[in-house]
């Protein structure tokens, strides 16, 4: 099927909002938080954030755990299963939970219990974008890179159908109908 990627964050924009917001989380980091970042999407933000933060001073120890949201089509159902969990023990600890989008709300309100349950301390969120309109579940993230509307995005680690990880940009993916080409 053929889609039109049209770019909504440069390369630039997208490494210059990452280094401000990790500017404006390192006040509220502990000197060694843990950064839990879920998988596969919030990898390169992620790894991003990770040297970002280290440019602000901050020593984090990475952590990554992988959600499936199960639901039909392009609607969340609000049930989440664990595909991978994370390895370092969170008990005391600070967490940075990091994803890259903030859709419904069910992926983030379910990884947030999730590290309660797993005795963090304090839990901080990020994400890299937000879609308040696509809410279902009441839920604000601490940090956040844009606000966008409804629109399906891909590029900078998020897919479609497993493409488009690889671009460095953050885009906007429209499937183009049959006989349009
Ligand atoms: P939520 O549980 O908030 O509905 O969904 C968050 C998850 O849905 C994100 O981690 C992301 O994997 C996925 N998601 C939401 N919007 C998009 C989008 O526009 N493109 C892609 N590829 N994934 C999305
Ligand atoms: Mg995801």
């Amino acid at each position: 099927m053929n889609h039109q990627i049209t770019t909504l964050f440069t390369e630039t924009q997208v490494l210059e909002r990452v280094a401000a917001l990790a500017a404006e989380m390192a006040p509220r980091l502990e000197p060694e938080p843990i950064v839990l970042g879920l998988l596969k999407g919030a990898l390169v933000f992620t790894a991003d954030m990770l040297r970002a933060l280290s440019r602000q001073g901050v020593k984090p120890l990475l952590d990554c755990m992988a959600l499936a949201s199960y639901g039909k089509g392009t609607i969340s159902s609000g049930s989440i299963q664990v595909r991978m969990d994370n390895t370092l023990d969170l008990a005391g600890r600070q967490v940075l939970l990091l994803d890259d989008i903030l859709d419904s709300g069910n992926t983030m309100s379910f990884a947030v219990q999730r590290l309660r349950d797993k005795g963090a301390a304090h839990i901080l969120t990020c994400v890299l974008l937000d879609k308040p309109s696509r809410r279902q579940v009441s839920f604000a993230a601490d940090f956040v890179g844009f606000t966008i509307p409804d629109t399906f995005v891909v590029g900078y680690g998020i897919d479609y159908a497993e493409h488009h990880r690889e671009l460095p940009q953050v885009a906007a993916c429209v499937p183009l109908g049959k006989g349009i080409s």
